[in-house]
């Protein structure tokens, strides 16, 4: 089978999804301003598989067969996990770090879940079958998965008040139906196929123990953007325009969900392990903690280059204090490429016999990635100054009225000056801006609360 195009990816979006951005139905995502650069940069994914020049990094051959997405490369030896982590590093260089749910992460959850299927099925093979069948349907298509386990916000000292969560309505012979939300999904305007995952939590009762998938244009299934951190005018941040990846509310308003897409469910009327949840939810994301670190080292290093950029160009390389604010973003860096190391070169078994990097070391670092990353953004911050805000763009130092004022004041001789603009505009985007704040909560909170992740480094 070709692996998937660009413009394959892009028509595949037409399906009919029901689909709600700014309060408005959207009936053609690659029409849609504030959608179709996002779709467009997924696009171009799809596109450098195929592209000969990348083909040997980016895919994989299994004995003779067809070439798959390398975001699906068995990780069964240490060889393995080292040729994964360049494919990670790979894609992240591209985005700075700053994209988290492309489809290479996407496909590490899916392996994660083929991983687990024995696991989940428990003593229901067809359950094990299913996500077989499903695995290789994503995987052979490469298509993109979005997945879900966050519920909507509730206030716990009010249950009179609770929204409920999402639960199955009905059991039938031929399948469920589930009725319910989950209030985040990332990239889930531009995905193929919906992944239901349930983590543990208080309290939770048989009928809301759901693992499924369903295509994103299942009848019931409503995608519901949050607005667009895309700024009004493009030009001069670097960002948002390309990477703005939309997380979004999905509503299941009596979804039907065939026998064949179920992956896991808890008898009726039983209590919950939630020990046995917690392990069958974190032993399908355990390869993905490791991607979201590998990922993060890659923003650092990005953050570190920016400092230092900065620091050159501003000419406050001499500071103490920014001597200061270097060696702590680079202390950090080096501390987490230590963690990624350990975690890689001491794998564990996997579920089903393969390799994963020890989970102990990388959740060590996605803590050290959540308490150390606000303060680097101080830092960057402190070191850029006000011109962080005020960075002029070609629209002024080009303007036949003002260009000339503007140069003589905010450029003077300096050569560099424009590039020091920019560097100033990228702080001011990974930093101040809305994409910026969302991307510290999203290294914050993609993979469960910082609590529930401190309480994991103990076991
Ligand atoms: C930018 C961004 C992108 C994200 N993308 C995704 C995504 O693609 N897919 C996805 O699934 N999630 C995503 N998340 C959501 C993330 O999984 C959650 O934010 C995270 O799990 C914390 O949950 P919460 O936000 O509900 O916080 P909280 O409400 O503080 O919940 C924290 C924890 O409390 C526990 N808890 C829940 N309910 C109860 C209860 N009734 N009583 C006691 N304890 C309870 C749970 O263990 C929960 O993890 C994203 C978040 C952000 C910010």
């Amino acid at each position: 089978m070709a692996l998937r195009s660009g413009d394959d990816f892009l028509s595949s979006l037409s399906d009919g999804r029901t689909l709600w951005f700014n309060g408005e139905q959207v009936s053609s995502i690659i029409e849609h301003p504030e959608l179709s650069p996002v779709a467009e940069t997924l696009a171009s994914v799809y596109d450098l598989h195929n592209d000969p020049d990348h083909q040997s990094k980016l895919t994989f051959t299994e004995a003779d067969g067809p070439s798959y997405s390398a975001s699906y490369q068995p990780l069964d030896s240490l060889e393995a996990i080292q040729q994964r982590r360049q494919t990670i590093d790979y894609w992240a260089r591209r985005s700075g770090g700053v994209a988290g749910r492309i489809p290479d992460y996407q496909a590490i959850i899916n392996l994660g879940l083929y991983d687990m299927r024995h696991a989940l099925a428990g003593d229901n093979p067809q359950w094990a079958n299913n996500i077989e069948r499903w695995f290789l349907k994503v995987r052979d298509n490469d298509l993109l998965q979005t997945h879900a386990f966050a519920d909507a916000p509730r206030d716990r000292s009010n249950p009179a008040g609770d929204p409920g969560y999402l639960k199955i309505v009905e059991r039938r012979d031929d399948g469920i139906v589930i009725n319910g939300a989950k209030s985040i999904a990332t990239i889930a305007p531009f995905a193929d196929e919906f992944l239901g995952l349930t983590s543990p939590r208080p309290n939770i009762t048989a009928d809301e123990v759901l693992f499924f998938a369903l295509p994103m244009n299942a009848e019931g299934l409503h995608i519901i953007c949050r607005d667009s951190l895309i700024p009004r005018s493009v030009s001069g941040h670097p960002l948002a325009p390309h990477w703005d990846e939309l997380d979004a509310y999905i509503i299941f308003d009596h979804v039907f969900v065939p026998n064949d897409r179920i992956f896991h469910l808890h008898p009726a009327d039983t209590p919950v392990n939630l020990d046995l949840l917690g392990m069958m939810f974190f032993g399908i994301i355990n390869w993905a903690l490791w991607h979201i670190l590998a990922r993060a080292s890659t923003k650092i290093e990005l953050l570190l280059g920016l400092a230092n950029g900065l620091a050159d160009h501003l000419g406050k390389k001499q500071d103490p204090a920014t001597a200061n604010t270097l060696s702590h973003i680079a202390v950090h860096l080096e501390s987490i490429q230590a963690l990624l190391f350990r975690a890689e070169h001491e794998p564990i078994p996997s579920a089903s016999g393969m390799l994963q990097p020890d989970p102990k070391p990388i959740t060590a670092g996605r803590i050290s990635v959540v308490d150390h990353h606000p303060q680097i953004l101080q830092l960057i911050r402190e070191l850029a100054g006000s011109g962080i805000l005020m960075s002029p763009q070609q629209r002024e130092l080009g303007h036949p009225e003002i260009g000339a004022l503007m140069t003589s004041h905010f450029v003077g001789g300096d050569q560099r000056a424009k590039d020091r603009f920019a560097l100033q505009r990228l702080a001011w985007d990974i930093t101040c801006d809305s994409f910026g704040s969302r991307q510290l909560l999203f290294e914050m909170l993609n993979a469960g609360g910082a609590q529930l992740n401190k309480s994991l480094v103990l076991r």
